[in-house]
């Protein structure tokens, strides 16, 4: 008898957060490495935040709360929900993690069958597939193309839906590519879920506020209050507002599976940690101007990127409309040979002689679903920035 169990078997290792270690290690050993990897904001959580948090625990907000969120952060959310995205929820509809993840996480445990399918456009956020697999659901992976920016068209979706399908996967602006749908786009997609009343929509919100040069976000039960009833929606502070490492993720939907949501959190983790959900009350109540300060930075970050990338000898990079991705082809490196003699073969070979030959570190494409990519989160400094994109263009220049 084995000792792990078989549902372990199923997944691997999230391969974001390996690469993001990977380069925390090198550069505690000494090495010059440039991390890319990591998906998670620069900047620091805002002071005023910090304060609440500090206050929260001089005011003894030290005990367990209630499971799935105290009823001031549940407040806070139900507003947050009506004022940037014409939502109405009631508390009784809100539920609060420990991260974006568990939020996720609750949603497919708590509802997934054997038989189920999710519908997941590729490339993908690399946990939705794994996620599923520990639920005991079947991933159904549909691919989209660089040349209609990465964004799943209605034909495919409708494709793709069987009796089978349970939830559908939607995440825009995207992790890894930074693709954002206008309101047109998702409008046609919503179109092919009224058409089918047994699929749910399961809605990654997280990169909400980071779009550039006036993309308007939305969201699908906004622009389809027909799907009100079954759609899960999923936010959180941690890319927004810099807090990843609070671990703050929160959810609006209908109370039965909310409901359901808070009972498996209940066995687990109980409630996510109180000082982080008094942090959350002050980031979405409080002063919300550094937002768009913070997004011009990524803005010109963005363009600084794109442009370097696409001077480097094969190598095509498309200008996404947010998030603080991009989501380069190497499909002109494929085949080549590195300067120090590693044969480029897929995008992991291309991701690991980058990193021992050039020592920048970025997330292969494979990983997301789709090849031959590789991933750069541009969340760092425009001088590091500009290193790594030299260090690429000299890497791809070597190529022969
Ligand atoms: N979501 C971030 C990323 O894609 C953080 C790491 C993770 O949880 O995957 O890099």
């Amino acid at each position: 008898m084995p000792f792990l169990s078989e549902t372990l078997a199923r997944v691997s290792p999230s391969p974001t957060v390996a690469v993001t270690q990977k380069a925390m290690e090198l550069k505690a050993a000494g090495h010059d490495v440039i991390g890319l990897g990591a998906g998670e904001p620069d900047f620091d959580t805002p002071d005023t935040i910090k304060a609440a948090a500090i206050a929260a625990i001089e005011a003894g907000k030290t005990k367990y709360t209630p499971v799935d969120g105290i009823p001031e952060v549940k407040k806070a959310i139900c507003d947050k929900f009506l004022r940037d995205n014409d939502l109405h929820y009631t508390p009784s509809q809100i539920t609060v993690s420990t991260g974006g993840k568990q939020v996720l996480y609750n949603a497919l445990l708590a509802t997934l069958n054997p038989a189920d399918e999710v519908i997941i456009p590729a490339p993908y956020w690399v946990s939705y597939p794994d996620m599923v697999r520990l639920g005991g659901g079947t991933p159904v992976i549909v691919e989209t193309a660089l040349e209609n920016g990465f964004r799943l068209t209605p034909e495919a979706l409708e494709a793709a839906i069987t009796p089978k399908t349970k939830w559908f996967i939607f995440n825009s602006p995207s992790n890894p590519t930074g693709a954002g749908y206008t309101r047109d786009a998702l409008k046609a997609l919503t179109e092919v879920l009224m058409r089918h009343p047994h699929v749910w929509v399961m809605t990654d919100d997280m990169y909400e506020h980071l779009v550039f040069d006036g993309f308007e976000f939305c969201t699908p039960a906004q622009v389809e209050p027909g799907l009100y009833d079954r759609t899960l929606t999923v936010n959180g502070v941690s890319k927004a507002y810099a807090m990843t490492g609070w671990r703050i993720g929160y959810a609006a939907g209908p109370e039965h599976l909310i409901a359901a949501m808070r009972k498996l959190q209940s066995q687990s983790t109980t409630n996510p940690c109180s000082i982080s959900q008094w942090a959350t009350v002050e980031a979405l109540n409080g002063p919300q101007d550094f937002l768009s300060e913070r997004c011009e930075v990524f803005r010109k970050r963005r363009d600084l990127v794109v442009e370097a990338l696409n001077s480097a000898i094969g190598i095509t990079c498309a200008v996404p409309e947010g998030a603080f991705y991009v989501y380069p082809s190497i499909e002109g490196c494929i085949g080549k040979t590195s300067a120090r003699g590693t044969l480029i073969d897929t995008d992991e070979a291309f991701a690991t002689a980058l990193l021992e030959e050039q020592g920048v570190a970025v997330v292969f494409g494979a990983a997301f679903g789709l090849s031959p990519y590789f991933r750069v989160s541009y969340a760092t400094s425009d001088a590091l920035l500009a290193e790594a994109c030299r260090r690429i263009q000299t890497f791809c220049a070597g190529l022969n």
